[in-house]
């Protein structure tokens, strides 16, 4: 701590304090100025600080250190991913709860589970115990609820998160739910919190209507204190002058947690607003200020709900936010982690009931640390069962689907900047395979070389030919500096891991940094932030029957006036949006074409088959990558 001394303060009286600072064990230094003069005391102080404050002479104690030790980022530098069921909060993904204010009946809960399970939450919410300002307001289901959660859980796989109002349910919430939410109002319920600590289960700790952050980090301490690393931080409005919306909305807290605490932050906007139209806005806000997630009330009739109904989505615009911060999270280096990709029984479909025991395997092309392992890693998430293997071409990848040596394989198709990956496209054609799954990331570039390397030590450096291109700005204002094509970005960094040479340095992303142990010297030096790139996932076959968003189609015209017209006259007048159109030569027919067409349409669903049938007579080859 520092503490300001008076002007003017005896001898006496500042020996005094220095007495009293050595004997609480503190190691003292002085500082004089012209003005002021202060004292710097370093030590384990267990005292009230205001006693230092009330001695003689004293004018002001500032605390240096923090009272929080557990949940600080100084001793766990690492983000924690507190892990719930298939469910990972924190790191890259986004992780979406919703549901009612309370459960109400058993078809009001599975009725509302379906939607927003259909429209990409990957938990679900409901209080059963509801702590109401009022007591003549509903108080909830009680046990009732809990058993309502666990059957919705049971027919949806949809994880549950319910409030705790008090340490008698701990045993409840064990048998029914999975991730035990601490509310508001109880952040500091001292006894709560020890028993949500001890109860060995995630728990979502909401900040309180009037509490600082360093309040609610203290707060966490308590669980964490406990043996419970698994906590969830989340910010759902605070206090302030502003009676216009419920609560105000400290979206700062976001960026102020992940600099102090490892724990992830999610967002609740709709006890931080109060009102359904300020929801979706400050939701998109809070996935653009990096939280890690939200909890949203969701009612498929807010009118007639017993709690919160003014501020509950309607299930419409809650699939409409779930497109929304679908687009943003890659932004941010995120990904929306979509219920209805439904990872793991797709992946339990592709081929492990066939053989139990047998781990799931994705193949993608070049080295760990690259952009690939990361859409993977983002697409199935990271879990045990699945095993992601590297391949040495692109080719490989899909050689490796064909004959069953993977489950399935992630391909780049194209960039936002630098455009398709047409070898790919050429693959497509050429094997059997479907498109099951696609994932957007954001890339960003960064300049990486072994530690304690200077820019001007830098000779050469190593890339993907689209790497160079992304980053060209940059790397024009090195004009020394040789250029060397690898395979891919994470090979760069591998070869440099490999050998001692400091002038060369690689160009990938801070993940294969920190794979390799490595250092990122500069971060984000693509010339255009606005840089996408689009993978799909490829199975041996279709691994999943419920509708798809998106279908992906191969096919060639002939070559006669007015024939591509004619396929998109078809689906013009059947009302379908047709979101890409690629042509590329066709292999020993110089000047004609094939086209790859993306529609927002289902093309497994019947009602495609009249379609089909149209696009067949107008078409001299077809083929269906799938729907997805
Ligand atoms: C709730 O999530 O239903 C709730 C009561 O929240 P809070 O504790 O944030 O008011
Ligand atoms: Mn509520």
């Amino acid at each position: 701590m520092i503490l300001v001394l008076k002007k003017g303060i005896t001898p006496e009286e500042k020996n005094h304090i220095k007495e009293v600072l050595t004997a609480d064990g503190c190691i003292v230094r002085e500082i004089a100025g012209t003005e002021e003069t202060i004292l710097g005391a370093v030590g384990k102080v267990t005292r009230d600080l205001r006693y230092y404050q009330l001695l003689p002479g004293v004018v002001k104690v500032v605390p240096i250190s923090k009272p929080y030790k557990l949940v600080s980022r100084e001793i766990h530098p690492e983000d924690t991913l507190v892990r719930v069921g298939n469910v990972v909060v924190g790191g890259d993904r986004i992780v979406v709860i919703a549901g009612p204010c309370a459960v109400e009946s058993r078809e009001q809960a599975m009725t509302i589970a379906r939607k927003v399970r259909r429209y990409g939450a990957v938990m679900f919410r409901g209080g059963a115990f509801k702590p109401r300002t009022s007591p003549y307001s509903f108080q909830g289901m009680e046990e009732e609820g809990l058993k309502i959660l666990a059957a919705v859980r049971e027919e949806t796989d949809l994880r549950i998160v319910t409030e705790m109002t008090s340490p008698s349910q701990a045993d409840l919430m064990v048998k029914y739910v999975d991730v035990v939410q601490i509310g508001a109002r109880n952040m500091q319920n001292f006894e709560l919190l020890k028993v949500a600590g001890r109860m060995g289960m995630p728990v979502l700790l909401k900040r309180g209507l009037a509490a600082t952050i360093k309040e609610w980090l203290m707060a966490a301490e308590y669980i964490l204190s406990e043996g419970n690393n698994n906590v969830i931080l989340c910010e759902r409005g605070i206090r302030t002058f502003e009676t216009f919306t419920r609560n105000t909305l400290d979206l700062t807290a976001v960026p102020v947690i992940k600099k102090l605490s490892h724990l992830p932050i999610i967002i609740d906007p709709s006890h931080a607003t109060g009102l359904r139209e300020k929801v979706s806005p400050m939701a998109r806000a809070a996935i653009a200020a990096g939280a890690d997630g939200l909890i949203v009330e969701v009612h498929h009739d807010p009118e007639k709900a017993f709690s919160d109904g003014p501020q509950s989505l309607y299930p419409e615009q809650f699939e409409r936010l779930m497109r929304d911060i679908y687009v943003i999270a890659p932004v941010v280096g995120k990904q929306v982690d979509f219920s209805y990709l439904d990872k793991e029984p797709s992946a339990e479909k592709a081929g492990v009931a066939a053989h139990p025991g047998k781990s799931k395997a994705v193949v993608f092309l070049g080295e760990y640390g690259n952009y690939s392992h990361k859409a993977c890693a983002q697409f199935f998430g990271e879990s045990d069962a699945m095993s992601m293997v590297p391949k040495p071409s692109f080719r490989d990848v899909f050689e490796a689907v064909k004959n069953s040596a993977a489950d399935f394989g992630v391909v780049p198709l194209e960039n936002s900047l630098t455009g398709s990956i047409h070898e790919n496209y050429d693959f497509l054609l050429e094997y059997d395979v479907k498109i099951v799954g696609e994932i957007v990331l954001r890339i960003v570039h960064s300049l990486i070389v072994r530690p304690g390397t200077k820019i001007d030590d830098i000779r050469r450096v190593l890339s993907h030919p689209q790497g160079f291109q992304q980053c060209h700005e940059f790397l024009k204002r090195q004009d020394n500096w040789e250029i060397i094509s690898v395979r891919d970005t994470a090979t760069g960094v591998k070869r440099i891991a490999e050998s001692s040479d400091r002038s060369t340095a690689a160009l990938a992303g801070k993940d294969a940094a920190a794979l390799y142990g490595m250092e990122v010297l500069k971060e984000g030096i693509e010339t255009n932030p606005r840089n996408f790139t689009r993978f799909v996932v490829i199975a041996g076959e279709k691994t999943d029957e419920r509708p798809g968003k998106k279908s992906s189609l191969i096919y060639a015209t002939g070559n006669v006036p007015g024939a591509l017209f004619k396929t998109l006259k078809i689906f013009s007048d059947n009302g379908i949006n047709l979101v890409k159109l690629e042509s590329r030569p066709i292999p020993g027919k110089p000047w004609e074409y094939m086209f790859y067409v993306d529609l927002e349409a289902d093309v497994d669903a019947p009602s495609f088959i009249p379609i089909l049938d149209q696009l067949k007579k107008e078409t001299e080859y077809l083929k269906v990558l799938g729907s997805y």
